[in-house]
């Protein structure tokens, strides 16, 4: 090869490289111009999502927008301990009763119930009732858990909004099944608690918020499933508002001579509300706007 081939040479790796930088100069250009954050697909043709709006499913355009949700990662040490007794829950407190769903029956056998209960009360973790947790509130019986779940009828690409964090148990056991979870306690110490708690288990699709409930989480609705976790004397009405045509939301409420009953609503497509009674529970009560 003379001098002059190895300059020609030289001169068209050059001009390649060139093009090259050029390619991903313009690309990393289009990607900051479009606005999508990290995490945020967009199917080709979508417009970029409005970061202040809910983070809707399908866009204005009329485009499906798909959302890479981290799942739970169950890398924590927890995740591998007391599974024989989760089984043993599983077999004879849920799946002898009349919840089938392979999806939350799966949830949970999987998640660490013991990892979410005061340090005093976890040998009974597994057992067939309500525990205390801190601030006086309680974790709802692993039955009563999984049959809210199952009356939610979760989809892997369901949104979940929660009333009434509490230890975070049952947004863990929604999040191994759905999407994302959204979820509000009123008591700041036990939302600071489970976020941590939540967090440091790997459930990354869940977030938490101290706050009233009653409200629920408009920014980040509208919801395909609403639970409530606290006995409420009405039905909260942005709650309503908050669920999807087609969603389905389960809440504990207050009923004569002092009963609670769960009570299943669903929202047909025309955006009309059924309501029916399903079981009677004891739950704490609802605090807050509901009360007033
Ligand atoms: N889901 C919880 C159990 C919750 S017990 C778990 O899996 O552990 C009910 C919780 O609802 C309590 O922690 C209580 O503080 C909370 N709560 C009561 N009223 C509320 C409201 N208006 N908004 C949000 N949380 C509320």
């Amino acid at each position: 090869m003379d001098k002059k081939e190895r300059v020609e040479k030289r001169r068209r790796i050059a001009a390649f490289f060139g093009a090259l930088a050029g390619i991903v100069l313009l690309c990393g250009i289009l990607i900051l111009k479009s606005g999508t954050k990290p995490g945020i697909i967009l199917a080709s043709g979508d417009k970029k999502a409005d970061s202040n709006q809910a983070p809707a499913d399908v866009n204005q355009q009329g485009v499906k927008e798909y959302k890479k949700v981290p799942r739970p990662d169950h890398n924590h040490p927890a995740f591998k301990e007391r599974v024989d007794e989760r089984k043993k829950m599983v077999a004879t407190q849920i799946r002898a009763r009349d919840v089938k769903d392979p999806n939350v029956l799966k949830a949970m056998l999987i998640v660490p119930r013991h990892a979410f209960i005061p340090k005093s009360q976890r040998r009974y973790a597994y057992s067939d009732y309500p525990l205390p947790i801190e601030h006086g509130q309680t974790i709802s019986q692993p039955y009563i858990v999984a049959f809210m779940t199952d009356a939610l009828k979760l989809k892997p690409d369901s949104k979940v909004f929660e009333i009434g964090t509490g230890s975070g148990y049952q947004a863990a056991v929604c999040a191994e099944i759905a999407r994302e979870v959204y979820t509000i306690e009123i008591v700041e110490g036990l939302a600071k608690t489970a976020k941590e708690r939540l967090k440091k288990l790997g459930y990354k699709n869940v977030f938490v918020k101290a706050g009233d409930g009653f409200f629920g989480w408009p920014d980040k609705g509208p919801f395909d499933a609403i639970i409530g976790t606290a006995a409420a004397k009405r039905i909260p009405e942005p709650l309503l508002e908050q669920l999807k045509p087609g969603g389905r939301m389960i809440i504990p409420t207050d009923s004569a001579w002092g009963f609670q009953y769960l009570v299943l609503i669903t929202k047909d497509k025309d955006g009309k509300i059924h309501k029916s009674k399903v079981m009677p529970v004891r739950f704490v009560p609802m605090t807050g706007e509901v009360q007033k």
